[in-house]
């Protein structure tokens, strides 16, 4: 497998001979107004451009996946841009009818048991937050790619560490797993994605997996910089099993 890091929570997943977009967040550098209360009310997102061209993101993807319907998981130049009859997996019934009103016509809400092109697809869960931010937040999903030629990859999406990460490491065992670490939050409420201690506590709990960590430095609300990061994992002596790429940074396994 090819995993492409490409900017907050977009991927490029090419696994088992087919290229799947996860997260697609696809507008120019400062397009939308900052998320409210929170850090950096003075920069409008996405922070950053992208670092590659919009066709090297969208051309000959096989299947795209939405963790959730928050901005910076699906938007507007991601409705704009992908092509009507292309695949896509979400969450739930809710945002598979959203999306479809969008004008998408081949949605399916993805299951623990899903299959597509040889390929299981295991929708995972997940808390986007603690405690009450927890219903402003609302659901969200990942998901455990399986294939016998391949690795098993566990794509965590938009959540914090928590018993249920736990479990679905337990059950899919992956060896590689992608997290959201920019440890975002609003003013109050807490941690919306994983931080350093997340993050560690995901190493612990697969200790020979390789863990990227995605989701950083392009929204407003971050907390956790990819230095301050390195450096977390560099102190604890697990560099060689966290990941912190660059936009448009790749890694196959
Ligand atoms: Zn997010």
């Amino acid at each position: 497998m090819n995993i492409q890091q490409i900017r907050n929570a977009t991927l490029i997943v090419e696994y088992a001979g087919k290229k799947f977009l996860i997260d697609p967040f696809l507008a120019e550098k400062g397009t939308y107004p900052p998320f409210p209360d929170s850090a950096r009310q003075d920069q409008n997102n996405p922070l950053v451009d992208l670092p590659t061209s919009i066709d090297h993101i969208i051309n000959h993807v096989d299947a795209v996946i939405v963790t959730h319907l928050h901005l910076d998981h699906w938007d507007n130049v991601a409705k704009e841009v992908l092509p009507k009859e292309i695949k896509l997996f979400t969450q739930n019934e809710e945002d598979a009818s959203e999306i479809k009103n969008s004008g998408f016509k081949n949605v399916e809400v993805l299951q623990e048991d899903t299959v597509f092109a040889d390929i299981q697809l295991s929708k995972t869960k997940g808390e986007h937050g603690r405690g009450e931010i927890l219903k402003v937040a609302g659901p969200v999903c990942g998901a455990v790619f399986k294939h016998p030629n391949e690795k098993t990859l566990y794509v965590a999406g938009d959540t914090v560490w928590y018993e249920g990460v736990q479990e679905e490491i337990e059950t899919h065992q992956p060896e590689i797993i992608v997290v959201n670490a920019g440890d975002n939050q609003f003013l109050e409420g807490g941690s919306l994605v994983m931080g350093k201690d997340d993050g560690y506590e995901v190493y612990k709990a697969a200790p020979n997996a390789k863990i990227i960590a995605s989701h950083m430095e392009a929204v407003n609300h971050w907390t956790l910089s990819r230095e301050e990061l390195k450096n977390f994992i560099n102190e604890k002596g697990i560099s060689s099993n966290v990941l912190v790429p660059d936009d448009g940074e790749s890694y196959s396994f």
